[in-house]
């Protein structure tokens, strides 16, 4: 696999996680409680913590909220979690900061939106209030620019300029120059004010796919700070998903993006891990980071007349998740394990050889067992009611003997 040229940039500390170009891409989420409700903020904290957030943000956007911050992560602490908690300003952050001392201390970054920070005014000093109290408290800062709250004042200054140009571009490519233009300023004035490029990190978010890739190319072609990603509003379900996927992959393989956040809108009740999951998957199916074993399966066709194929494939999914918090501190390595499970012999035994763990169930009209392979050779053949259990025990098998203590990978092909 042709390895990835990153951008190089200054490696940015947030609390205990570093980012930039010296580390692999940093997982992020946001929580969508009432930062001022501290039990249930701690509660999806945790949550999206476990399933493998680096850094959660949460919104501060009242007096409540800022009170709340401290005893967030306070409690957080007492519960042996050490996730960087970042908070997320706009419009009054600059009055927060300065009234919740122990806040501004407690958050291990502040975000500040350039485009609604200094509303109505004609200077910069409430952003520079909020920059100068990232450097007393030596936090560092992601200014975020969003298309949805760009400085309206730039916008129009940049739009007048370019209709009286003798060759006026497209209002959408003024409106992508303003907001790499309103970050790179807004990074200016933040060194300015006593922040170091090491203390930066600069985002561009759209909710469009190709102004996502336009933006973001020019931004990394014109700075060095570290860079975070993502759509602003990617939406729900597979929409969100794939247009986050369609977004983030070009860049990610271009080498730029340091951190990244899968913005997905979640159902009435939904989990909100599932925007963890969906960025690290991203990440492990472009081969950049690896997180938990990757289970490769068929669709499925005319020749699996049976769900028993599909039953097997998201039961085995479903077990290597609740296994992958124990399996990680206990077998290091095991979230590069890969498995196949296949509903037929046409591609199952081929595609169950690729794998380190394969099963190819019977098609219709097959002779009803399962082959099992292990580093592509056939290991033993499963029949009747028992496969899963019997596969789910060939597993564990495996990945004891391959990534536990003194793991002899050898250990388990001929046992049988
Ligand atoms: S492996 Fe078999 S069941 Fe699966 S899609 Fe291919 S032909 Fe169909």
């Amino acid at each position: 696999m042709p390895e990835i040229q990153r951008r190089k940039t200054p490696t940015v500390k947030i609390g205990n996680v570093k980012v930039g170009w010296e580390v692999p891409v940093v997982v992020q989420s946001m929580t969508n409680t009432d930062t001022a409700d501290v039990a249930s903020t701690i509660e999806q904290v945790a949550a999206l913590a476990m399933a493998g957030s680096e850094i959660v943000r949460v919104t501060v956007n009242n007096e409540e909220a800022a009170a709340a911050v401290p005893a967030i992560v306070e409690g957080l602490e007492k519960r042996g979690i050490r996730v960087p908690i970042v908070g997320d300003f706009h419009y009054n952050g600059h009055l927060l900061l300065k009234k919740y001392p122990a806040t501004a201390q407690a958050l291990a970054k502040y975000r500040i939106n350039p485009g609604n920070v200094s509303i109505g005014r004609k200077d910069d000093d409430n952003f520079r209030t909020m920059v100068e109290c990232a450097v007393e408290n030596q936090k560092p800062v992601r200014i975020g620019v969003n298309w949805g709250s760009l400085d309206q004042s730039l916008l129009t200054k940049m739009m007048d300029q370019n209709a009286r140009s003798a060759q006026p571009l497209p209002a959408r490519d003024v409106m992508m120059e303003a907001m790499v233009v309103s970050a790179l300023d807004s990074a200016k004035a933040a060194e300015c004010y006593g922040l170091r490029d090491d203390q930066i990190i600069l985002s561009a978010k759209v909710s469009g796919v190709r102004d996502l890739i336009d933006v973001y190319t020019n931004l990394a072609a014109r700075c060095n700070y570290a860079l975070h990603l993502g759509l602003t509003e990617a939406g729900m379900g597979a929409k969100g998903l794939i247009a986050s996927t369609a977004g983030l992959a070009p860049l990610l393989l271009a080498g730029i993006g340091d951190t990244i956040r899968v913005s997905l809108t979640p159902k009435p009740g939904g989990d909100r891990t599932e925007e963890v999951q969906a960025a690290q998957q991203i990440l492990q199916s472009l081969s950049i980071r690896s997180f938990m074993p990757q289970v490769t399966s068929c669709p499925g066709c005319g020749r699996t007349t049976s769900t028993y194929f599909q039953e097997l494939a998201e039961q085995i999914q479903g077990y290597l998740r609740t296994s992958m918090p124990e399996w990680r501190k206990k077998y290091p390595g095991v979230e590069e394990l890969k498995l196949a499970v296949m509903g037929c012999v046409v591609n199952g035994p081929g595609e169950s050889k690729h794998a380190n763990l394969g099963i190819s169930l019977p098609g219709t009209f097959e002779e009803p067992k399962a082959p099992v392979y292990v580093d592509g050779k056939l290991y033993t053949t499963l029949r009747g009611d028992t496969i899963v259990a019997e596969f789910k025990e060939i597993l564990d098998k495996y990945v004891e003997s391959h990534y536990g203590q003194g793991a002899k990978s050898e250990e388990l092909v001929g046992t049988r």
